[in-house]
């Protein structure tokens, strides 16, 4: 049977998508694969393909125990026969599950990474006693400090490959950070790796940012527009995803809370609930949603700054898997910002502290973007993209342009006579021609000083951020963040490129819509 066949038979689809059929060709070839793919891209078939077509154990390494049983049931129902050990189970089950390995009936075993290296290795020596030929390992970001998921049992993976040095590996993520996909890779010792990257943009969803005022108001709004939809509501801490599944409730939505903190019992309920449509608003912390598979999720809405664009990312890729317009609706506020700011100094571990904050900046800039969302996240994922994608807030509004060359040389050259060492504020101040007692003593003579007094504090701010977003700036961190000149600067300055800037009426009047459908 060919993979494409095999593909119709017990998948029943037509063809491939992205680069499945050539990861799954690697597999078949006995060669390490790690393959990156957007939640919704089609990861597990990559593995469970060539499950169907080897002649032995594909062993797939999964943290969510949860989930196994979804991912078993559907496989079976396929016609292929799988089983998950964990210890949800009695000992009855798992002998029974062990028996059927030793007999080469199973094609799957799913199983959590803490159970195949549990202390006495007991497990590990079995598995070495049947006829692997292929290992799967889900969620692969798992194993990273870097990523935004880590879990310190994933580390133990790291001996994997010794313990079956000829057995093909295949390490799976949605996860499209170099600096984790680098970490994945190091940790996981794979033996000369063919990596894979699909496409990370979700067409299908158009991202909304909108400054956060009056959150419940103005969650009612954009959910009057979807009220027979499925959709994830994300906060950030617990409590608050009870109190709004509960006023949701009052305002006659069915929604229910979703959080580490309920209990086993209630968190499958709910999770079950909205898989089968039976409620359609899931209000969660980030605990929810690693591997559900819905694929007619309408909207994701985070009423909560998001820690960092991965996060934010996968989790707004858990709307439109069908295909379908969907949309992701973030409600900002810098004050979210100062209080993650606050979350992300760990005082032991001063390394990791500074990547989580230029994450979160990264996180701040997004949401402050003025320019095309989409081309913003593509490049965070070092995919090149155009610079209008037709469907995220800002190209999908009428923003008036006007010529700013005038004003964009105003702000880089005040940038470039303050010798790139001042933040934001002070190159305001400075070009507004402002009396504070360092400015006029020191920096009073500059040319450009008062040359912006025309142009308010607001404006001038959103001018410098626009500059940043369109590249003629970029901030760097000296301790506080300082405004520096980029490779592109050069041409604005000499006059010798245009810049277009968007006038600031239009964005509030933009401000103060509801987001349209
Ligand atoms: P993820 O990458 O998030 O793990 P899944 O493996 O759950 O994604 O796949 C997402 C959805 O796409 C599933 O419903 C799956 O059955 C479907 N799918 C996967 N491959 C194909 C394909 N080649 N053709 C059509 N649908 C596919
Ligand atoms: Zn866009």
């Amino acid at each position: 049977m060919t993979p494409l066949q095999a593909l119709q038979k017990y998948f029943g689809y037509t063809q491939f998508r992205h680069t499945q059929q050539e990861i799954i060709d690697h597999v078949l070839r006995k060669q390490d694969v790690m393959a990156l793919m957007p939640t919704g891209g089609g990861k597990s078939l990559c593995y469970q393909l060539p499950a169907v077509l080897l002649n032995g154990l594909t062993i797939v390494i999964s943290p969510l125990i949860a989930l196994m049983k979804d991912q078993v049931d559907s496989l079976n129902l396929n016609g292929i026969p799988a089983a998950y050990l964990n210890s949800s189970q009695s000992a009855e089950e798992q002998k029974d599950i062990a028996i059927q390995l030793q007999n080469n009936r199973l094609r799957l075993l799913y199983i959590a990474p803490e159970r195949l290296f549990a202390a006495d290795n007991r497990m590990m020596a079995f598995l070495k006693t049947l006829n692997v030929v292929q290992i799967a390992i889900d969620e692969a970001h798992c194993i990273s400090q870097w990523g935004h998921d880590f879990r310190p049992e994933y580390l133990m993976l790291s001996g994997l490959k010794q313990q079956f040095p000829d057995v093909p590996v295949i390490a799976l993520t949605a996860t499209a950070d170099k600096l984790t996909q680098k970490d994945i890779l190091e940790k996981l010792n794979l033996h000369n790796p063919a990596i894979f990257v699909s496409s990370f943009n979700r067409a299908n969803i158009t991202y909304r940012v909108t400054p956060k005022k009056n959150s419940f108001n103005q969650l009612l709004k954009f959910l009057g527009q979807r009220k027979d939809e499925s959709g994830i509501i994300y906060c950030l801490s617990r409590k608050s995803t009870e109190t709004l599944a509960a006023d949701l409730k009052e305002e006659g939505y069915d929604a229910e809370a979703y959080h580490a903190g309920l209990s086993n019992e209630v968190k499958a309920r709910n999770q079950e609930a909205f898989l089968k449509d039976e409620i359609k608003i899931i209000v969660a912390t980030i605990a929810f949603g690693m591997g559900i598979n819905k694929s007619n999720v309408r909207y994701v809405v985070h009423i909560d700054l998001p820690k960092n664009i991965e996060g934010y990312y996968q989790e707004t890729g858990r709307a439109g898997r069908d295909g379908l317009a969907s949309d992701a609706l973030l409600l900002f506020s810098p004050g979210d910002a100062i209080k993650l700011r606050g979350f992300a100094q760990v005082d032991d571990n001063p390394g990791q502290s500074a990547i989580m904050l230029k994450k979160l900046d990264d996180m701040v800039n997004y949401c402050q973007l003025h320019a095309c969302r989409r081309q913003y996240l593509m490049h965070y994922f070092n995919e090149p993209f155009p610079d209008h994608c037709g469907s995220c807030d800002f190209c999908l509004s009428e923003f008036t342009k006007f010529d700013g060359t005038l004003i964009a040389q105003k702000a880089l050259s005040a940038v470039a006579r303050l010798k790139e060492n001042f933040g934001g504020g002070y190159i305001i101040d400075f070009l507004r021609g402002s009396r504070s007692e360092k400015i006029w003593a020191e920096h009073k003579a500059l040319k450009t000083y008062g040359a912006g007094a025309d142009i308010s504090k607001a404006d001038w701010q959103r001018y410098l951020r626009e500059l940043t977003s369109q590249g003629y700036l970029q901030t760097e961190d000296n301790g506080f963040p300082v405004l520096k000149l980029t490779a592109k600067s050069g041409a604005v300055l000499k006059g010798e490129q245009k810049v277009e800037l968007i006038s600031h009426e239009a964005i509030e009047e933009h401000e103060h819509e509801a987001p349209a459908h």
